[in-house]
């Protein structure tokens, strides 16, 4: 091992490579590593790799369905908003009187559809 020379011991991917290691043979580029077996570029590679495997997975057709699963719910929990509003105002409208049996005044029926179009937007 020279001085020079990366210090890292490589295994040869053939089959009988874990019993032939030797000393890569690269020039040393940062404590004693060449540029691909330096503990920074190992860890490159890791965070490289681990952001293609997520990737990989957020596109699985089980993320994906997921995913679709809490848009569907976000949608229902809009609607049921949507329509207490309207049938509140609807309510109104016929009898004057809301779901719960109080009187109205007129501009009640706007407020119930008002509260339920701004219970939409978030
Ligand atoms: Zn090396």
């Amino acid at each position: 091992m020279s001085d020079l020379g990366c210090k890292s011991r490589v295994y040869p991917k053939d089959r009988w490579g874990a019993f032939h290691p030797y000393t890569c043979t690269r020039k040393a580029w940062k404590d004693g590593f060449c540029k691909t077996h330096h503990p920074e570029a190992y860890e490159a590679r890791r965070i490289k790799s681990d952001a293609k495997y997520k990737a990989k997975i957020d596109k699985s057709p089980l993320a994906v369905l997921g995913r679709q699963k809490n848009e569907i719910s976000e949608l229902q929990a809009r609607i049921t908003k949507l329509e207490t509003g309207i049938n509140d105002a609807m309510m109104h409208l016929r009898t004057n009187y809301d779901i719960d049996g109080n009187t109205m005044s007129d501009s009640d029926a706007m407020d119930c559809l008002v509260t339920a179009m701004q219970g939409e937007s978030h």
